[in-house]
């Protein structure tokens, strides 16, 4: 086929062991961990989970140099663990929903915490907030054949070699079944679509030569450097 403009790249992330992955579409779940909540002002009640979006082409590779962005003085960082799906589906239950996964990675959901903070006091998105140029670093992918399904083990984040976030996966308000389940009945889920499955208490702003490591037991690391 020919386009009219030449065709975007396919944004994709390394597997350990195979071909790349191909990203589809980033979801992102807020506030999945009760001590997170509570630091961002917020009652951690089960209340259904909430989704926003980056753009596919936001992925970072790991051992990257990340600009710090454009429009903010209060960069922060979120580890998280990203789950990648390798089937989609409509309402699918929680009890078939792991089915879906293809495999595991750390991630980092970069947030303009400014601009957040603005759009939340004036009823606004969170797209400029969230889903700018280079906001999701993601280590690469380890597929569920060589790790299973994590749903414990440590969560953490250094900067320059300092713990700023600790967190256990045992913590999610909504686990990675229930996660996949109820997205699935907001929107048809596709392979290649990624899920962000929230952070850990301990955000805090980065700035330019800092620093990031980031680990989830049982997955690669994510090591970035803000430039
Ligand atoms: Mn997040």
């Amino acid at each position: 086929m020919s386009f009219a403009i030449p065709a975007p790249v396919q944004p994709t992330i390394p597997v350990v062991g195979g071909d790349p992955f191909p990203v589809r579409r980033i979801y992102c779940v807020g506030r999945n961990y009760a001590a997170h909540a509570r630091e961002m002002g917020h009652d951690p009640d089960r209340e259904p989970p909430f989704f926003f979006m980056k753009p596919a082409d936001a992925i970072v590779p790991t051992d990257s140099v990340v600009p710090y962005p454009a429009a903010t003085s209060d960069y922060h960082h979120e580890i998280e663990m990203v789950v990648a799906l390798g089937q989609g589906g409509r309402d699918v239950p929680v009890e078939k929903a792991l089915e879906l996964v293809f495999g595991y990675a750390v991630g980092l959901d970069m947030t303009r915490r400014d601009i957040q903070a603005a759009a939340k006091k004036m009823g606004r998105p969170w797209d400029m907030a969230k889903g700018f140029d280079q906001s999701a670093p993601c280590a690469p992918l380890l597929p569920v054949s060589k790790v299973g399904h994590p749903d414990k083990g440590a969560v953490w984040l250094k900067v320059n070699g300092e713990v700023r976030q600790q967190g256990d996966l045992s913590d999610l308000i909504w686990s990675v079944a229930e996660t996949i389940s109820y997205l699935s009945g907001l929107v048809e889920l596709f392979p290649g679509d990624l899920i962000y499955t929230g952070t850990p208490e301990g955000v805090g702003a980065v700035v330019k030569g800092d620093k990031l490591e980031g680990h989830v037991d049982g997955l690669l690391d994510i090591n970035v450097t803000i430039g």
